[in-house]
């Protein structure tokens, strides 16, 4: 962080240095414009006196010569400031996109550094924990009772892993060559059973759903949509403190269908609200952060929301938390089919 700052006020120094010097050569340029002007009207005054052309400086004033060497001066005066104009215009566009890209790769190695921490982390974790399990049951005399809740226990960081795999394969795909396998479903339906497993699986959280009407038919892929949907709801428990109320709410339009996610959690920044959906970002950072996880669940659920031709937005929930709320079109065939293969393939850019 240092470095960066020392490098920030480094650059800064040298265009500050830039500006100072181009603005002295443009007042110096000014000056010396003028100091030429002045010497060709004098030269060209006592020239016209000495041949007897004019009698006086009033009458030089008028002359032909003149005029035409005044023109010429301030139309290199203009010039001069034109090309100044231009010059710092230049300078100011150049910073600002060497800045930016600065920024960005500054940005970059940094969620660069939190995913492979986090992800070393995560790989790493649930690796050694069905380690230990397995040590323990090879090396000690248990009952079957213990075994089991060891084995239950591997079982669950397995699935863990399991799940990491999944996304980075899944991530991986939706970058090359996803494509959605549309089918027709019951939304509603799915959204009831994946409530229920989550029920189960979280048993501390309150979950409540609340749909439009009883069966809302769409034609979406649905294995995407379930990891939607768990990204979601997963997320919604993650950041929040304990015993969290997570709501959702399902809702049929015309020709679309709006699903959105309601917690009372911790709730995002207005400037990370930007960037939580950007692949392995994650608010805060590796040393001081509580919950693992690999940045990868938002970034999965907005591609598959763009794939589906949706809009996912992010607002606060009131008087705290957050709100994710999602549109999608109830059949995104129709906008699908005017699209080539490689638009399809492409979709997720
Ligand atoms: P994983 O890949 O395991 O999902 P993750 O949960 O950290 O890891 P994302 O789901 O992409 O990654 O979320 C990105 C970041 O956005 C999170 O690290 C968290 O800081 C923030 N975030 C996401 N959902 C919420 C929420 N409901 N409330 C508060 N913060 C959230
Ligand atoms: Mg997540």
């Amino acid at each position: 962080m240092k470095k960066v700052i020392n490098l920030r006020l480094l650059s800064y120094s040298v265009i500050a240095y830039m500006m100072l010097a181009f603005a002295w050569w443009s007042v110096l340029l000014f000056v010396k414009n003028r100091d030429a002007y002045m010497a060709k009207r004098d030269k060209d005054r006592i020239l016209l006196v000495a041949q007897g052309v004019v009698t006086s400086d009033a009458e030089y004033f008028q002359t032909e010569e003149y005029k035409r060497l005044t023109k010429d001066y301030k139309r290199q005066e203009w010039m001069i400031l034109g090309e100044s104009i231009v010059f710092v215009i230049s300078l100011v566009i150049g910073i600002w996109l060497i800045n930016r890209g600065y920024n960005k790769a500054v940005n970059a190695a940094r969620q660069q550094r939190n995913f492979l921490l986090s992800i070393t982390h995560e790989l790493k974790s649930p690796i050694a924990s069905i380690r230990l399990v397995l040590e323990t049951i090879l090396k000690r005399d248990l009952t079957k009772a213990q075994t089991e809740k060891l084995n239950i226990s591997a079982l669950k960081e397995l699935e863990r892993l399991n799940g990491l795999v999944n996304d980075l394969l899944l991530s991986a795909k939706l970058e090359t060559a996803y494509q959605l396998h549309l089918e027709p479903f019951d939304l509603g339906l799915l959204f009831r059973e994946i409530i229920e497993k989550l029920e189960s699986k979280y048993p501390k959280v309150k979950f409540s759903f609340f749909p439009s009407e009883q069966n809302i038919e769409i034609n979406g892929d649905k294995s995407a949509l379930t990891s939607v949907l768990i990204n979601l709801l997963e997320n919604a428990v993650k950041y929040s403190d304990d015993d969290p109320e997570v709501d959702l709410k399902l809702e049929k339009g015309v020709d679309k269908v709006y699903f959105s996610v309601y917690d009372k959690g911790i709730g995002i920044s207005d400037k990370e609200k930007k960037v939580v959906f950007n692949k392995f970002y994650r608010v805060g950072n590796e040393d001081t952060r509580k919950t693992k996880g690999t940045g990868l669940g938002l970034y999965i659920v907005n591609q598959i929301v763009k794939a589906h031709k949706g809009t996912i937005e992010v607002v606060d929930n009131n008087p705290k938390g957050t709100v994710f709320k999602i549109k999608l079109p109830l059949n995104p065939d129709e906008e699908l089919n005017g699209l080539s293969s490689k638009q399809m393939t492409n979709l997720t850019a």
